[in-house]
């Protein structure tokens, strides 16, 4: 009984949905949430920092309360009247990775991090919720916005920062708006950074599925300048005055690159078509970080620049999974008794919400390695076929991913494989079909 309940109510529900329409509840326009994130492993805390508003919108104008992946976290915006949900969207942050490491459980630190939704016309209550690893909600901040509230700080209007368009989108009122930032680039460097901006987008579309569906997406590149040329690198005591002050060494990981600087980054963005954001670093170290609905950063200028701008993409994009574990068992990041939300990594407990369909018959668990997977050179790739493989997810047993190689697992293969392909075709028509 209670199940039909339920049945009926989401039908209920989704019908409601359809129907609404983004001119109902919004503006074109941005409404951007910064916030502060602080606290340890024992405890977290919300807070808001600033509120602005930015000319136009360019995230999603349909499916607005719908999610095409869950992500460690989420914001909510509800009719402050009347309750109802108009619009939603799912990121993760480096504040909750950080939650993973032994630092977090003898210091207190604080994360900027700033969400972009649609401007509204009416009161809303935006709540932002945190989710640890067992999906459970475990921290949440539910605030007012009142829309002709004088202090939410108009930007985007005037000094916008330079750009330039790399690639129209065929329909650009239905299309995916994807923004370079450039990083560690002084003003007399910055055609090696269009120079560098154009690899890294031929790289993307060198792979499928996004080489048949580039026509839906649209990309510019935002020439913010650095004072001083390079990035930060703590590790040597190397420190630059850059753009968005990136550095290596993000929680003692050598080759871990990211910037903090939330804020800066989206100053420098606002005005400019953006919505998912590649910021590329002006550096020949290896390095870089992905980090859903967030950012993709990456180096431009090591050999691996290209696979991995890609692959950060497949994280910022899509929320997909590494696919690889390290020569010991880290840490879990997946509880093995919890199904990941990520799509191209399984714990088994819920296979059938994954690639289960896919699998061709007899198929052991878990599947075992082609011989010439070890076979760098000249893999025979066309007798490859799905499984249960491990290790995934930073775990040597207990996450399975679905194909010998992918570019979620290594710089070497040159694709993504099948499930990660499907899940990225299922993101890209669910922002632009
Ligand atoms: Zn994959």
């Amino acid at each position: 009984m209670k199940k039909l309940f339920t049945f009926i109510t989401l039908f209920a529900l989704c019908a409601t949905t359809y129907a609404q329409e983004f001119e109902k509840y919004f503006t074109d326009a941005t409404l951007r949430l910064d916030y502060i994130f602080s606290g340890n492993v024992q405890q977290q805390a919300i807070a808001v920092d600033e509120i602005c508003k930015i000319p136009r919108w360019y995230g999603k104008r349909r499916r607005l309360t719908e999610l095409p992946m869950e992500g460690n976290g989420q914001v909510t915006v509800r009719h402050h009247r009347t309750q109802e949900v108009i619009y939603r969207n799912s990121f993760s942050t480096l504040f909750q990775e950080w939650l993973s490491y032994d630092e977090a459980k003898t210091k207190t630190r604080a994360f900027e991090n700033v969400f972009l939704v649609p401007f509204p016309k009416d009161t809303v209550d935006v709540t932002i919720d945190l989710r640890n690893n067992r999906r459970e909600v475990v921290t949440t901040l539910t605030h007012m916005v009142v829309p002709n509230d004088i202090l939410i700080r108009s930007i985007g209007n005037k000094k916008v920062t330079p750009y330039e368009t790399l690639q129209q989108a065929a329909d650009t009122t239905k299309c995916i708006h994807i923004a370079f930032v450039a990083e560690g680039y002084t003003e007399a460097e910055m055609q090696t950074y269009l120079n560098d901006c154009n690899t890294a987008m031929e790289a993307l579309f060198a792979h499928e599925p996004f080489k048949s569906m580039r026509s839906r997406f649209n990309i510019v590149a935002v020439k913010s300048p650095s004072a001083e040329s390079g990035t930060s690198e703590p590790a040597k005591g190397d420190w630059r005055n850059t753009a968005l002050h990136s550095n290596f060494d993000t929680f003692y990981s050598g080759r871990y690159l990211t910037t903090l600087h939330l804020k800066d980054l989206h100053n420098w963005l606002a005005g400019t078509p953006y919505e998912h954001i590649i910021v590329l670093v002006n550096t020949d170290s290896y390095g870089g970080g992905g980090i859903l609905n967030s950012y993709n950063l990456s180096m431009t200028h090591h050999a691996a620049f290209k696979p991995v701008v890609v692959h950060e993409f497949g994280h910022s994009f899509a929320g997909l999974a590494d696919e690889y574990a390290y020569g010991y068992e880290q840490i879990p990041m997946y509880p093995h008794d919890i199904e990941p939300w990520e799509k191209n990594i399984t714990t088994m407990v819920d296979f059938d919400s994954k690639w289960a369909k896919m699998m061709p018959k007899k198929a052991t668990i878990p599947t075992p390695e082609p011989a010439d997977l070890k076979d760098k050179k000249s893999p025979n790739r066309k007798n490859w076929k799905i499984g249960a493989y491990e290790p995934a997810g930073y775990s040597l047993h207990g996450v399975y991913r679905a194909y010998p190689d992918c570019r979620m697992r290594t710089n070497n293969n040159p694709e993504f494989c099948p499930v990660c392909k499907q899940a990225l075709i299922d993101v890209i028509d669910f922002y632009t079909k």
